[in-house]
């Protein structure tokens, strides 16, 4: 089975890699990360477009048999809403189910979700959540997995980037390179 992990991956940081790692081991599922096609940071100067945040995945992702990313919302229109991508893959992948991984902030907000009541047909939904969260199973949320909880968030790494501080550690060492190449974030 594959696990979709959706996000804006602006950029993508080792808090995601650590949780997408988790996932596939406690799963047994391998990990599509998928970036969504809007730009949250558009119209801030020297922000990252969705092919370079695509970019930055595929050079995160590089190396690891259990990882990859899937840009099918880059090519579908804005907004990204979940339950047209899963109908988008499934056209593209006829009997191929998915597992869609949501962390605890975007499973509280599953009911308002566009098409909440076709998501069920579509895929299975597991919550991921950190050490000491009260999540919980429920009709949606097939499970919870606990993961690791890293305090690193796209908004602190674009942050430490402005100020010229250092990003090392936070991101892989090839996001990182891409970072100060295209000079993003500045
Ligand atoms: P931003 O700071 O720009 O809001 P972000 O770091 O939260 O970004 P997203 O691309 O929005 O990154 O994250 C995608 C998913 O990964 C979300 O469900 C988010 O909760 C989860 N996530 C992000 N950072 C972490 C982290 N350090 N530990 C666990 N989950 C995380």
């Amino acid at each position: 089975m594959e696990a979709l992990f959706g996000g804006s991956f602006d950029p993508v940081h080792l808090g995601h890699l650590v949780v997408a790692e988790t996932l596939a081991d406690v799963l047994g599922v391998t990990v599509r990360f998928l970036p969504a096609r809007e730009q949250p940071f558009k119209h801030a100067a020297h922000a990252a477009s969705p092919e370079q945040r695509a970019e930055m995945l595929a050079l995160a992702v590089a190396g690891n048999p259990r990882f990859r990313v899937e840009r099918v919302e880059l090519e579908l229109p804005t907004p990204s809403y979940t339950v047209r991508t899963l109908r988008a893959l499934a056209g593209r992948e006829p009997g191929n189910r998915f597992v869609l991984l949501l962390g605890a902030d975007a499973a509280g907000d599953l009911p308002n979700w566009y098409e909440v009541e076709a998501l069920p047909h579509l895929a299975d939904v597991v919550a991921f959540a950190r050490p000491g969260s009260e999540l919980r199973a429920h009709g949606l949320i097939g499970r919870v997995v606990t993961v690791p909880a890293l305090d690193i968030s796209a908004t602190a790494v674009r942050e430490r980037v402005a100020q010229g501080r250092s990003i090392r550690y936070l991101v892989s060492d090839p996001v990182r390179e891409y970072i100060g190449a295209h000079r993003l974030y500045r």
